[in-house]
């Protein structure tokens, strides 16, 4: 998978043309706005107008900015890192930039000195990517961050998640103003490209290195979904990714012939196979909200590939599945399942594993873990109702998790409409407001454990 990822992101860099600030502009709020001359506001607006968005497949259909071209990666990840450094300077912290795996996936590290060296860090983590817009179906430009009357700050990656970055900063930042020096723990500001994409080019391959370990990082906060309601769920576990690339080989010739073994054959049963499996699984979600994916193995067929002319039987198909393993799934029994799959198809199967997550620790939400006791405080603080759950999606913390760092997916967005990946992805300035409180109180007492 890396040397694919490689090719895909080295074969489109251009030279040239960095422009030093992000190529939309950002429009000053009239002095009318309630959020005129807010510098928060301003801040987190500013990060939002940098267009992070990875190349992908579906790329050509987003329309960019004049003078943008589809494939300069570099433009789009230069100015947000520049963006980040100055953010670090004005609050005072050391800033490390690493590069895990290439010059296109920075991570940028700020640190936030704690009092006690003996004790392990606390990581504040969030992702730079976001994913890509179909602008046609948007009311406002996702990338300027537009602030309509009601407050409503519309941008991709409003919720998902550079709300959760600049809130990190904004929440040192009034603990700074507050008088706080230093907590006990150093506080590690993390920020991470590649997420959206698996996190291989970004978490995952950080987590791996020398640098990473030399943070001693012994507890992690990072991404949550925004709440519908005033409650909000802190995510301890998630579902595990395999995606899985099977190759049906077969006797190859012309078209007009029936031959024993023909890859559209094994094909056919392999698939046949999967889709009955699909079929189990679907039957349990019916009924079921978005959260209780937790329990369910969703399988879905993504590409297809194979053949060369109309009148050529192939000698191999591809066909790829996106398959999330339930939070209670046994890996070695769906191992198996897979295995007897490719038998009974033939066996002239071959299998690739585009990504297979290991069985990852859940988070233990309980009074054992300092971290579960130090959000339950400020859920008393800040009048919050919290509860432990898990996310549908796939997240960073997984890496974080597979090394046995406890790590809480956490959102402050509370009544707020869930729309990461959405169109119209927007933020109300009064709820990232509110978050900032609650990062001060959390950062306070995740510092302080
Ligand atoms: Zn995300």
């Amino acid at each position: 998978m890396t040397s694919v990822i490689v090719g895909i992101i080295l074969g489109v860099v251009l030279p040239g043309n960095e422009p030093e600030e992000s190529v939309y502009k950002m429009e000053e709020l009239p002095e009318s706005s309630p959020w005129y001359g807010n510098e928060e506001i301003r801040i987190f607006r500013q990060y939002l107008t940098f267009p992070t968005m990875p190349p992908d497949i579906n790329y050509s259909n987003c329309r960019l900015p004049p003078g943008a071209k589809v494939s300069q990666v570099n433009l789009f990840t230069e100015p947000t890192v520049k963006f980040l450094q100055q953010q670090a300077s004005s609050l005072d912290l050391p800033v490390s930039i690493y590069y895990p795996v290439n010059q296109e996936n920075p991570v940028v590290v700020m640190t936030w000195h704690g009092l006690d060296p003996s004790l392990s860090s606390v990581l504040l983590n969030s992702h730079m990517d976001v994913v890509p817009v179909f602008e046609e179906f948007w009311t406002h430009p996702p990338f300027a961050a537009e602030v309509d009357e009601e407050g409503r700050i519309f941008a991709r990656g409003a919720q998902d998640t550079k709300s959760i970055g600049m809130l990190y900063l904004a929440g040192i930042r009034a603990l700074k103003k507050r008088g706080a020096q230093r907590l006990k723990r150093t506080i590690h500001i993390s920020f991470v490209p590649d997420e959206e994409m698996g996190g291989s080019y970004g978490l995952g391959s950080f987590v791996q290195s020398a640098d990473f370990k030399a943070l001693k990082i012994g507890y992690a906060m990072d991404e949550g979904m925004a709440s519908e309601t005033n409650e909000i769920t802190v995510t301890n576990d998630e579902r595990c990714t395999w995606r899985i690339q099977f190759t049906c080989h077969g006797d190859a010739g012309h078209g007009s012939i029936l031959f024993d073994n023909t890859s559209g054959e094994s094909f056919s049963k392999l698939v046949k196979k999967l889709m009955e499996r699909r079929k189990t699984e679907a039957e349990k979600i019916k009924n079921l909200d978005l959260v209780s994916y937790a329990n369910v193995t969703t399988i879905n067929l993504t590409i297809l590939k194979g053949g060369v002319q109309a009148n050529v039987i192939p000698p191999e198909l591809t066909a790829t599945f996106d398959v999330r393993l339930a939070v209670n799934a046994d890996h070695d029994e769906f191992q198996r399942e897979i295995n007897q799959w490719i038998e009974d198809a033939g066996g002239n199967i071959t299998v690739n594993y585009l990504i297979k997550d290991p069985k990852a620790n859940k988070t233990l939400a309980d009074e054992k873990n300092p971290m579960w006791i130090a959000l339950q405080n400020t859920a008393k603080e800040m009048d919050l109702v919290i509860n432990p759950g898990v996310i549908p999606g796939a997240t960073d913390m997984a890496y974080l998790r597979a090394l046995d760092i406890p790590a809480f997916g956490f959102s402050p967005l509370v009544n707020t409409p869930v729309l990461m990946h959405d169109h119209d992805e927007f933020v109300k300035a009064s709820t990232y407001l509110e978050g900032i409180d609650i990062y001060r109180s959390l950062i306070f007492n995740l510092g302080q454990m």
